[in-house]
């Protein structure tokens, strides 16, 4: 990293975002000997360190769980001599010579290349007014807050990995777990189907949708709505746990990179965007599967191919370069 008199800093390569495709992307490019920074607001791992157990990622036999999987990442950085710039990137400009990043303190960085990492963030519960029950018995992570909720109702709102993983953790802390899914099949992968139906302490609701919380200020209860005969029902609960998938972290790039209709952003085969300065890996990716695999297998690539361009394109002369 350069130094300008200015205080701004000039860097080959930005990675945006801490979680495994970030990490990732950061460890080929130390060994690939790329001058680089990785800036990551938050736990490392992102959402994965939310997870209660990760058990399917290969050459982890035994289930670890998210955090200890995030404390693995920040141990393999340090044995690797870097670690994290905590800081959150609000500005990304591009121009022909470079690319410019604004953290929240008006840091500026001056870069040749960005790896967007910066993944998904849940999807808010679809009520109106739940947003203030936030903290109050609604949450977004069993892992995080299920130890609240114990000896407790509650109910889980979703019928993808997330919404049974969190069953499932939450039947051994809660006195009862109800899971409500507007479908009648649920998206999860069939393991987990199968341990939801064995477990005596989760009681399935379908084809339902949350419609309205009830409480003063804390959840005292949730109504569901049958979506095939209108019918509503009270769910006596004081905890509500949803897990309506994800919406990605590409705020960032909007109006820079070419977005899907999700919002994911969209790559090649290499994960170069449609922007030559910016490569995107993991969750944030317009991808068929988001998984801890694959964000890793998309920093992989992304860090290559970015050692490469850089190899060819990049020189501080022309990032001094800079509109501003
Ligand atoms: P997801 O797979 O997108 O599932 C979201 C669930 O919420 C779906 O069941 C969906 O219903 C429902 N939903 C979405 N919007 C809704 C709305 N407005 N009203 C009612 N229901 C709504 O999300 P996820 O479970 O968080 O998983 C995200 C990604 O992470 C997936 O790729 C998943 O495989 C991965 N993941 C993997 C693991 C693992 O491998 N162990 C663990 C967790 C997550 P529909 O099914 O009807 O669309």
């Amino acid at each position: 990293m350069i130094e300008e008199k200015d205080g701004m800093k000039m860097l080959e390569l930005a990675i945006i975002g801490g979680g495994p495709a970030g990490y990732t992307a950061a460890i080929y490019a130390k060994r690939g000997g790329v001058d680089f920074i990785l800036f990551n607001d938050g736990i490392a791992g992102g959402q994965i360190s939310t997870t209660s157990h990760l058990e399917n990622y290969p050459g982890i036999p035994e289930p670890i769980s998210g955090m200890e999987f995030s404390q693995r990442l920040v141990k393999h950085a340090e044995n690797l001599g870097f670690e994290a710039e905590q800081s959150l990137i609000e500005k990304l400009e591009v121009d022909e010579n470079g690319i410019t990043l604004t953290d929240e303190d008006d840091e500026v960085y001056r870069v040749g290349m960005v790896i967007l990492a910066t993944g998904a963030v849940s999807r808010p519960l679809p009520i109106e007014g739940a947003a203030s029950y936030v903290g109050r018995g609604l949450s977004y992570c069993a892992t995080c807050d299920g130890n609240f909720y114990r000896n407790r109702d509650v109910v889980v709102v979703g019928g993808g990995d997330t919404g049974l993983e969190e069953a499932l953790y939450l039947s051994r802390l809660c006195r009862k777990v109800y899971l409500i899914h507007r479908r009648h099949e649920f998206r999860a992968v069939k393991i987990l189907q199968w341990r939801v139906a064995a477990d005596p302490n989760i009681e399935v609701l379908l084809p339902n949708v949350p419609h309205r919380v009830i409480g003063e200020s804390n959840v005292e209860g949730l109504e569901i709505k049958n979506v095939e005969t209108g019918e509503l029902r009270t769910l006596e609960v004081t905890g509500i746990f949803s897990a309506l998938g994800v919406v990605p972290n590409s705020e960032l790039v909007k109006g820079i990179c070419d977005l899907n209709n999700g919002g994911y952003v969209i790559t090649d085969q290499r994960m170069f965007t449609s922007n030559k300065r910016i490569l995107a890996a993991g969750d944030v990716v317009a991808s068929p599967l988001r998984q801890v695999s694959v964000g890793v297998g998309h920093g992989a690539i992304a860090a290559e191919q970015a050692r490469l361009w850089i190899d060819e394109h990049c020189n501080i002369d022309a990032l001094r370069k800079h509109k501003s």
